[in-house]
């Protein structure tokens, strides 16, 4: 486009004023371009551009130029530039500033924190992220679905439920959609997935944990073990990264960071191996007892340690911690077990899921064990009483993933407008 004439749109940056020669650094989605005024060549256009507030948004008109001084190797010659929206000065955020601010300012003004690249990377790899998860699971036959987000019954306990009020009943936002993809394996549609927002009135503030998460949610009939299971979320994994090194480069170079090919298969870890693993490293655990964030943590480094694994299984898991889990399946040959496993990243649960109970009167009777009425399971209860198949399938935390990936340090960097106990705007 040498030597013709060009128009381009975005926000001015920064405008350097040496006197006689001014540079306007024009920023859209793909970069920044230098635009070169000089005085003597249109002192109307020049005067304009110097008083033109930061980040407001232009349309520039003029010569294309090869230029060695200008940073993109080309400058543009405006003839005419019209501002189409001018921004209000102070900022409420600097956007080029070095000085960084604290995350509460940058959320409460997000539309000018995705204005730095680094910022917007995060969450262009969550996309390409999803793509590359919905490309994989397709690939191996699956059925993306949609299940109500609006809900008469929990099914992850009570105390992360949110109350709405239904026309004149009460009801409930999701917390998974456990209940209705289990529903939908007595239909045929053997293997399906969501990815949907998954809603947990999560009292505590931590760098995990938001109210409003995305939910990567699969579900898959006719298993013979929670190695079936296991075998899809490791694929969904390795074939995710791969699409993210293969789709998001200038992102991640953006951020700096690295994805490495991770070490397969999974190394698994059996739940009560993983306790003596971490009180041989001096943590206060009885055998059996819950490893809580600081045990999961200390296991991620051991095992980055030991064995070089960014990512393992931690399977196992006993009965006793997953009695509230009411569908999950007990080991026939040991009943104080079940199948169940997390998938951890560095430290950090990310997936959660293992074969369900799909015999009727053991589920029940599992049910009633956590004193749930029946009644209000019917619809739930119902599939399970004219033919249900084996089946099995896990919850995997979107943005716990992006977030462990991208090294990010708090889960609200990979959620454009997070949903917390004290934030409910933007
Ligand atoms: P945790 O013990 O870390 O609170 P959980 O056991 O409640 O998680 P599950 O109910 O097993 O989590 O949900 C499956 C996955 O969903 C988790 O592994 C995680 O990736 C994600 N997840 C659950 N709760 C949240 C949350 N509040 N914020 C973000 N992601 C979440």
């Amino acid at each position: 486009m040498y030597g013709k004439e060009v128009t381009v749109g975005g926000w001015a940056q920064e405008v350097r004023n040496l006197g006689g020669i001014s540079f306007l650094q024009l920023r859209d989605s793909h970069g920044v371009v230098q635009v070169t005024l000089l005085k003597k060549r249109n002192k109307e256009l020049f005067d304009l551009v110097a008083s033109i507030p930061r980040e407001s948004v232009l349309r520039v008109t003029g010569e294309a130029k090869q230029s060695k001084e200008a940073r993109a190797g080309y400058e543009i010659l405006p003839s005419k530039i019209d501002i189409l929206s001018k921004a209000e000065t102070p900022l409420p955020l600097g956007v080029v500033d070095k000085v960084g601010a604290d995350l509460d300012t940058r959320l409460n003004n997000r539309f000018m924190d995705l204005r730095k690249d680094e910022v917007k990377a995060a969450f262009r790899i969550k996309s390409v992220t999803l793509q590359g998860i919905r490309q994989f699971l397709s690939s191996q036959g699956f059925t993306e679905v949609s299940t109500p987000k609006i809900v008469a019954a929990g099914a992850e306990g009570g105390a992360t439920l949110f109350q709405v009020k239904y026309f004149d009943r009460n009801a409930y936002l999701a917390q998974s959609p456990q209940l209705y993809k289990q529903n939908l394996m007595a239909t045929g549609l053997d293997r399906i997935f969501e990815i949907a927002p998954a809603f947990r009135a999560e009292a505590s503030d931590t760098i995990r944990h938001i109210a409003e998460f995305t939910s990567l949610d699969v579900e898959l009939a006719f298993i013979e073990s929670s190695d079936d299971v296991m075998e899809v979320a490791e694929g969904i994994v390795i074939n995710s990264l791969r699409h993210v090194r293969e789709h998001a480069k200038p992102e991640l170079k953006a951020l700096g960071v690295d994805i490495g090919e991770p070490l397969t298969p999974f190394p698994r870890v059996k739940y009560a191996d993983a306790v003596e693993m971490v009180r041989s490293r001096g943590m206060k655990l009885e055998p059996g007892e819950d490893l809580g964030t600081e045990g999961e943590k200390l296991l991620g480094d051991v095992m980055i340690e030991e064995k070089k694994a960014d990512l393992y299984f931690i399977t196992e898991f006993p009965t006793a911690l997953k009695r509230s889990t009411f569908y999950a399946k007990r080991r026939d040959d040991d009943p104080e077990l079940t199948g169940y496993f997390d998938l951890d990243y560095r430290g950090q649960e990310i997936v959660s899921g293992g074969q369900r109970e799909h015999r009727y009167d053991v589920l029940t009777e599992q049910m009633r064990e956590n004193n749930l009425s029946l009644e209000s399971f019917e619809f739930y209860l119902k599939a399970f009483r004219y033919g249900m198949p084996p089946h099995g399938g896990f919850g995997f935390g979107v943005e716990r993933y992006v977030q462990k990936m991208l090294n990010l340090p708090n889960i609200r960097e990979a959620v454009l407008y997070p949903r917390d106990r004290s934030r409910l705007t933007p």
